[in-house]
């Protein structure tokens, strides 16, 4: 491999990761590395919002969880000292719930079809047990051991379920959460928001039926604290005592040490690829611009975002809408979330997507001994330019809460603190896209370049920042090493 110059597009905790990783492989010396960073701070997602009232904020869940990969998991645990982490392991490596069907799940996250009308309820239960029983029968297990490789979110929930679940219970949640029915979006989203299973047996039934990985990929254990363990690895989830904030810190320090060269406030506009090099156009506040031409990149964007700075047409229909975050701290008597670090938000009738108490799995306590939670709205209203007002949403899902019981009383308002940002940034993976960007598989076939989602469609892109550095990492290997 030629070295000559390493672009890292993004200084987020993905990009400043990388750095480190051609650092501590000696694919790089610290002069042939050049950071490019849109923002005057590095960290990207991982930096929090503050408000001098509530203190830090993260911008939802953000837990590290072990990718199980040695040289990438060790960059972010050495970043600083051991007694630092929290470390969340066993049942309690991430403790997820769900308000579903007019109830606060805090057993599972899963579908809790037990709580249905008798009737319904056993109809569900005969459908998913006759599903089962044909496609053991037919030897068609890779529909649910690789239900991923299926077109569309209804293939998957269909084929795995039944027909008539995937009406009733999966299609539903899916236009609650991503604005779109399950033919119009790709597998994935099962896996985003924990679709992939349903419970319709007690703990003492499923102790038994445990011991068939097959029934387990479908039907879910109903009380996560007391699962027998069922896990094949022992990944861990980690967050730091001091907030994510010191790991990008200490990141960045680490890496200016070294020499390598940061260019903040600074945005890639362009990149060319001619004659085996890369002609990069970069842009700064001042309006100044400047030409690089490094040999390989790291790109920390979605593909369409390199697409959009390689010139190529895309239409980006999923990001259209907006993500709203609306912070509260909040007596711990006034609320209700008994051990859950964060449920989605399954019904309907309510907007709120997902609820994280930021509390349960940091110290974020504050003097008065108030916990922090975080609601998220992800709308994705077609029309982009009619944005609702960041207030009366914040008095809407605060409202919500109240309602499901989460709150009991509402928080004072110097305790609340909202932000709005104007697209959707939770994922949508909408088929239609990939359709829409076919033009794009350009860009996967260039060397040198690495980027997450790379070969893969967009809707299939990885999201989760576990999944993301996977995917990176297994592009290192083959281009690099
Ligand atoms: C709503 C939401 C919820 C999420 N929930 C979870 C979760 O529960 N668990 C989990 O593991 N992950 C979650 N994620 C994913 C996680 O946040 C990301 O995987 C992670 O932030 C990726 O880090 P990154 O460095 O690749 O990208 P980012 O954090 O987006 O950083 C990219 C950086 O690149 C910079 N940049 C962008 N374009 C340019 C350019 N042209 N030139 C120069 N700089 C540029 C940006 O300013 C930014 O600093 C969530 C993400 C979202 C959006």
């Amino acid at each position: 491999m030629e070295k000559s110059m390493f672009l890292v597009s993004g200084a987020g905790i993905s990009g400043l990761l990388f750095a480190t990783l051609l650092l501590n492989e000696r694919i790089c010396s610290p002069n042939q590395i050049v950071i490019v960073e849109s923002a005057n701070s590095c960290g990207g997602l991982y930096n929090p919002w503050f408000c001098p009232n509530l203190g830090e904020l993260d911008k939802g869940m953000h837990i590290y969880y072990e990718t199980l990969i040695e040289e990438i998991d060790s960059i972010i645990f050495n970043s600083i000292p051991e007694k630092d982490w929290f470390i969340l392991e066993g049942n309690f490596k991430d403790v997820a719930g769900a308000y579903y069907n007019g109830r606060l799940q805090t057993n599972s996250p899963y579908p809790d079809l037990r709580f249905l009308e008798k009737k319904y309820r056993d109809e569900c239960i005969t459908e998913i047990l006759n599903n089962l029983n044909y496609i053991k029968k037919n030897k068609m297990e890779e529909l649910i051991t690789n239900g991923y490789n299926q077109f569309s979110a209804k293939d998957y929930w269909t084929s795995r379920f039944g027909s008539s679940i995937y009406q009733k219970i999966f299609n539903p949640i899916c236009k609650k959460l991503y604005g779109a029915f399950g033919d119009e979006l790709s597998p994935n989203v099962a896996y985003y928001t924990k679709l992939d299973r349903v419970i319709i047996f007690s703990s003492e039934l499923m102790q038994e039926i445990g011991n068939s990985n097959f029934l387990r990929k479908v039907l879910a254990f109903p009380d996560q604290l007391n699962m027998p363990n069922y896990r094949s690895n022992s990944q861990r989830g980690l967050y730091p005592k001091l907030g994510m904030r010191r790991v990008v810190e200490s990141l960045n320090q680490n890496l200016l040490d070294t020499g390598v060269k940061f260019l903040m406030n600074s945005t890639v506009r362009n990149i060319e690829y001619l004659k085996g090099k890369y002609r990069v156009k970069i842009s700064n506040n001042s309006g100044e611009f400047l030409e690089l031409f490094p040999t390989n990149i790291f790109w920390s964007g979605s593909r369409s975002s390199l697409a959009n700075a390689m010139k190529i047409k895309s239409k980006n229909i999923s990001q259209k809408g907006e993500s709203n975050y609306i912070f509260c701290r909040v007596d711990e008597e006034n609320l209700s979330l008994p051990d859950l670090y964060y449920f989605y938000c399954l019904d309907d009738k309510y907007s709120a997507f997902r609820v994280t108490n930021i509390s349960q799995y940091t110290n974020n306590i504050d003097s008065k001994g108030r916990k922090l939670i975080c609601i998220e709205q992800h709308s994705s209203t077609e029309e982009s330019n009619n944005h609702r007002n960041i207030d009366d949403c914040a008095g809407q899902v605060i409202n919500e809460l109240l309602e499901m019981k989460v709150l009991t009383r509402k928080p004072k308002s110097n305790m609340v603190r909202s932000f709005q940002i104007r697209k959707r940034i939770f994922p949508r993976p909408l088929l239609l896209e990939d359709e829409l960007c076919c033009n794009m598989q350009r860009i996967d076939n260039l060397p040198n370049i690495i980027f997450p989602g790379k070969n893969k469609p967009l809707s299939k892109s990885p999201f989760f920042l576990v999944d993301a550095l996977k995917d990176i990492y297994s592009q290192f290997q083959q281009s690099l090493r």
